[in-house]
């Protein structure tokens, strides 16, 4: 049994981790299968992070935190956590892997996630013009008319981004004043490439393929009007991620964790929660990372009343650990006896081993093979690319004999990217005899990439 699982990897479950590292008490972190380093993965400059004069890229930030908690001994797995059993002082939690381990306490460190607009043709339009990354996808929208939606902070930041490609940006803002702090509110009004259409929502996204335009309603007068723009990216803030703890420890009306400040205490005895999963108010990398020290170092008291007041041998805890891994794994139908955790934490991911395609070879690799393709639409930059490494490299081990997979770099092969519309990476595209039969867009766990090339090639 594990003295502490953070499960969560931005700010606040670094953080708790280096604390948990430094005090010996060797934490599980589940930095996420496809969303490992959390928000900050998808910003460029961070410039009010304290210590970095000049600015420091979110996503090397987050790999500095990364390490400095590896460098005392905490292990980071990139898999998510699929169930939870938090009730009992045994904790007990499930790998999307079926893997089941226990701990003593639990560090909720869940983070949040995009807010959508809620419109049917959002969906639909998602990875083929909609967008909730302007780093990650910005760069596909070259020369062109991109629209952003809201009034805060992230909104104005996208725009200002996303100004750097294309040809205009429009701010469609529901209202006629930024939510938006000054100084970044101030950027984007004087920014010549920004305009805003102020008071309108979107009411409908139009195209094929693709994106081609979008309706907008204005929110006084209920009026409707076209804007020619070709990608549209959605950044109305965030909300917590708590699914998985649905039911179990307390949450407010807005879904986030309840904790009892100013501690980082649960409605559950030994479970701890931090960051954006528990504060709708600030929601600043630096005030996730101070509660996730805190989360730490009430975890680290927790362990020791424990201890204090256990009076049972050195192991019985252990085999009552066992016995409840067994008792969740059998309920849910998983795999028992339960494998121990590895020594070896997997290392950061990287892209694929898969050999790489370009524009020149693509025909001849690609197009004109025996074998149905797998082709990875990658870049370098791209973290959720980097996170989808390591699955489609398992994906070529396992299907290797009915099933080729290649990877190709969008920033170097724009051709290929552009013929098969490519807007959004990763994108998963499957051909069989030449023509392309499935795409998936976007991070994904890997038995949903798996489902669907099973269904392109028909196996
Ligand atoms: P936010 O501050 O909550 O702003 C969300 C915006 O989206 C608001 O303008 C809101 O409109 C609008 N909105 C919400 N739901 C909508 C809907 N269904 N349809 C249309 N518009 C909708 O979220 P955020 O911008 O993501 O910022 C979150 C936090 O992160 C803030 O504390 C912010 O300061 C921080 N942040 C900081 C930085 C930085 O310092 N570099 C960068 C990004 C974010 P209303 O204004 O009408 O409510």
């Amino acid at each position: 049994m594990h003295d502490v699982i953070i499960i969560g990897s931005g700010p606040a479950g670094y953080t708790a981790a280096i604390y948990a590292a430094r005090a010996g008490l060797r934490p599980i972190v589940f930095a996420g299968a496809i969303t490992a380093g959390g928000a900050l993965m998808n910003t460029t400059e961070v410039e009010n992070f304290p210590g970095f004069p000049d600015a420091v890229m979110g996503p090397e930030l987050m790999e500095k935190m990364q390490a400095q908690a590896e460098k005392f001994g905490a292990e980071v797995r990139f898999q998510d956590i699929t169930a939870v059993d938090l009730t009992g002082e045994v904790k007990s939690v499930t790998t999307d892997e079926d893997e089941v381990l226990t701990a003593k306490s639990v560090i909720l460190a869940l983070g949040s996630e995009y807010k959508k607009l809620g419109i049917d043709s959002e969906a639909r339009f998602s990875g083929h013009g909609v967008s909730y990354c302007a780093t990650c996808d910005g760069f596909f929208f070259k020369n062109q008319h991109i629209a952003v939606v809201g009034g805060g902070d992230s909104a104005v930041e996208e725009a200002t981004f996303l100004a750097r490609f294309g040809s205009k940006v429009t701010i469609i803002h529901r209202r006629d004043e930024l939510r938006a702090s000054k100084i970044m509110a101030q950027r984007a009004i004087d920014h010549p490439k920004i305009e805003f259409a102020w008071n309108s929502e979107v009411a409908e996204i139009h195209g094929e393929q693709k994106m081609t335009g979008l309706t907008l309603r204005d929110t006084v007068t209920g009026e409707t009007r076209e804007l020619d723009a070709t990608g549209l990216f959605v950044a109305i803030g965030h909300l917590p991620r708590t699914d998985i703890v649905y039911g179990q420890v307390e949450l407010n009306d807005e879904g986030y964790v309840v904790v009892d400040h100013p501690t980082t205490r649960t409605s559950l005895p030994g479970v701890f929660a931090c960051g954006d999963v528990v504060d709708h108010i600030y929601r600043q990398a630096i005030t996730a990372a101070g509660t996730g020290c805190a989360a730490a170092l009430d975890a680290e008291r927790h362990l020791v009343a424990l201890e204090d007041t256990d009076a049972r041998p050195l192991g019985a805890a252990d085999d009552t650990a066992l016995a409840v891994a067994v008792a969740v794994a059998e309920e849910r139908g998983l795999p028992v006896p339960i494998p121990e955790p590895t020594d070896h934490p997997k290392g950061n991911p990287m892209a694929s081993k898969a050999p790489a395609v370009t524009d020149a070879t693509f025909k001849a690799e690609v197009l004109d093979s025996d074998k149905p393709v797998l082709v990875d639409f990658w870049a370098e930059w791209c973290p959720p690319c980097r996170m989808m490494g390591p699955i489609i490299d398992e994906i070529a081990a396992e299907m290797g004999g009915s099933l080729k997979v290649v990877k190709i770099d969008t920033d170097d092969n724009p051709m290929t990217s552009r013929d098969y519309g490519i807007v959004s990476i990763p994108t998963f595209n499957i051909y069989k005899g030449g023509e392309l039969v499935g795409s998936v867009v976007g991070g994904q766990p890997k038995r949903n990439l798996v489902k669907a090339i099973n269904k392109a090639i028909g196996r």
